[in-house]
């Protein structure tokens, strides 16, 4: 038997997954590294601390198997995180700033202040946020000493996660990155293809530094192992790898995950779509030289309106019990909770809203909150589908789901009842790392686009039981319940 390795490179952890020929799941191993607050809204991570767990994780992994036998390595990354090294010693001269870290919102507010937004939407796709690489590229370079001479000695290279553990895996050789990793940057313009020149100047980053960018499925190098090349042949940001892992390589398809918070792409083919609603426009994989575009949007609190139950209104034992609960009672009034605990986001963008139950009588109990607050997540969901329609002009086909709350019965029939569309559980939800392994597995040619979609097993699907009225019923006192949390608190 061969296999392909997936490296899945988080937030909180580094794993290894070993797949075999058959798009098998056989084996995992994980390691948790290190979390580095500095200071209030700082986050960094150890980049050696990273590469070591990941080296150790893939050294276990393949363990127990023999390493001629590993076909390719495809790479699957947390997004934005930024490293700043030195090419010649591989030297980070900076922790790696995580995608979480707020200290460069200063710099966000003066690129707005200088009329950045239209330009940097029309041509990265993105809204001006700390979030993305390139305003953490710029505090490293303004702040970290020693890292403007070097760069006029040429020895200085960016990379997002991908590229570090490359650079690394290729002993020095290859600086590189794929089209999903550059398009977080914000210093990558996916209209064209290239990285944007007027950013690069205006932030005051220099060309010189940043990685050579390739299709999600093609040659990275090579990782030296054990006196063996093995090929690096698949990279992509982990939320388009779980659109891949996903198999929605239609235009029109959708995957949600459902972990603390949703995150939703859907696949716009060829076409990049600006978004009216604050949704974002990124780059996915495909299967040809030209990368897909893909719609996205993201819910701020999804299971963490479940741990709130748990952890501060104290009313569950476990995240799980949800399902038995919401199950076990009959439909009383209705009841919302809108769990805008940090204000809303896509579509409504309100920073000043505030969480809110609806509806409550003298028979509601703490089921009947526990249930709404479940369906809170659906609600959110199909606020981010109707715009992502609304924007691409595309119909959803189908939910393909993941991602640990997915685990979640009643929620599943609950939002296939809501969108009045078809939502599908994959047997492996270990969806991103799955992406990442057809994309490597798609360059080793040991599969195609056909072998792939055979691949997706259906845990269970789940088909609207309702009718057309109850749905927009249920969807109209959610919309009213919303519009009565904005604008709680003071400006
Ligand atoms: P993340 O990757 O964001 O840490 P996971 O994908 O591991 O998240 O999912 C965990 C989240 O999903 C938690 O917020 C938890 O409350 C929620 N969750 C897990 N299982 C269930 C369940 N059966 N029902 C509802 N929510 C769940």
């Amino acid at each position: 038997m061969k296999y392909i390795v997936a490296l899945d490179q988080g937030t909180t952890s580094s794993r290894a997954l070993l797949i075999d020929e058959n798009g098998k799941l056989k084996g995992v191993q994980q390691k948790e590294f290190k979390q580095i607050y500095p200071k209030q809204g700082w986050v960094e991570h150890d980049p050696n601390e990273i590469l070591s767990t990941q080296i150790q994780v893939f050294e276990e992994l393949v363990s127990s198997i023999s390493p001629e036998d590993i076909i390719s390595i495809g790479i699957t990354n947390q997004r934005e995180t930024t490293v700043i090294w030195d090419s010649e010693t591989g030297k980070p001269l900076y922790n790696a700033i995580v995608w979480q870290d707020k200290r460069t919102s200063n710099i966000c507010d003066q690129m707005k202040k200088d009329g950045l937004e239209s330009y940097v939407k029309e041509n990265t796709g993105l809204v001006i946020d700390s979030y993305f690489s390139a305003t953490k590229i710029k505090w490293i370079i303004d702040n970290v000493e020693g890292v403007k001479s070097k760069i006029k000695e040429n020895k200085i290279l960016f990379g997002t996660i991908d590229s570090w553990l490359i650079y690394n895996m290729t002993s020095f050789k290859n600086h590189v990155t794929d089209y999903t990793n550059a398009s977080r940057t914000m210093i990558y313009n996916i209209k064209n293809l290239e990285w944007d020149n007027e950013l690069l100047n205006y932030l005051g980053i220099p060309k010189s530094i940043l990685p050579k960018v390739i299709n999600s499925s093609s040659e990275f190098g090579h990782f030296t192992y054990k006196g063996l090349k093995i090929p690096i042949n698949g990279v992509a940001g982990d939320q388009q790898a779980a659109l891949f892992g996903q198999a929605c390589f239609e235009d029109g398809m959708v995957k949600n995950t459902y972990g603390t918070g949703c995150f939703l792409l859907m696949n716009t083919g060829k076409f990049f779509k600006l978004s009216n609603n604050g949704l974002i426009s990124t780059l996915a994989c495909s299967f040809d030289n030209k990368p897909n575009y893909a719609l996205e949007g993201s819910v701020f609190i999804a299971g963490a309106a479940i741990q709130w139950l748990r952890d501060s209104l104290k009313i569950i034992n476990k995240a799980s019990d949800t399902e038995k609960i919401a199950l076990s009672i009959e439909k009383l009034e209705d009841i919302y909770v809108v769990p805008a605990f940090a204000g809303l986001g896509a579509p409504y963008w309100d920073m000043y809203s505030r969480g809110a139950i609806f509806g409550l009588t003298r028979d509601t109990g703490k089921e009947h909150i526990i249930k709404a607050t479940l369906e809170s997540l659906a609600y959110q969901t199909k606020d981010i589908i109707d715009v992502m329609e609304k924007d691409s002009g595309l119909k959803l086909t189908s939910l393909k789901v993941d991602g640990g709350a997915c685990m979640n019965n009643y929620l599943m029939q609950f939002q296939s009842d809501l969108l009045g569309s078809e939502v599908n559980r994959p047997e492996i939800i270990e969806t991103t790392a799955m992406g990442a392994g057809y994309l490597a597995g798609l360059k080793s040619n040991i599969w195609d686009k056909d072998q792939i979609i055979k691949n997706q097993k259906i845990d269970r699907s789940f088909n609207s039981k309702i009718k057309k009225m109850e749905r927009e019923m249920m969807y109209n006192g959610w919309k009213k319940a919303v519009n009565r949390t904005f604008n709680w608190i003071e400006k």
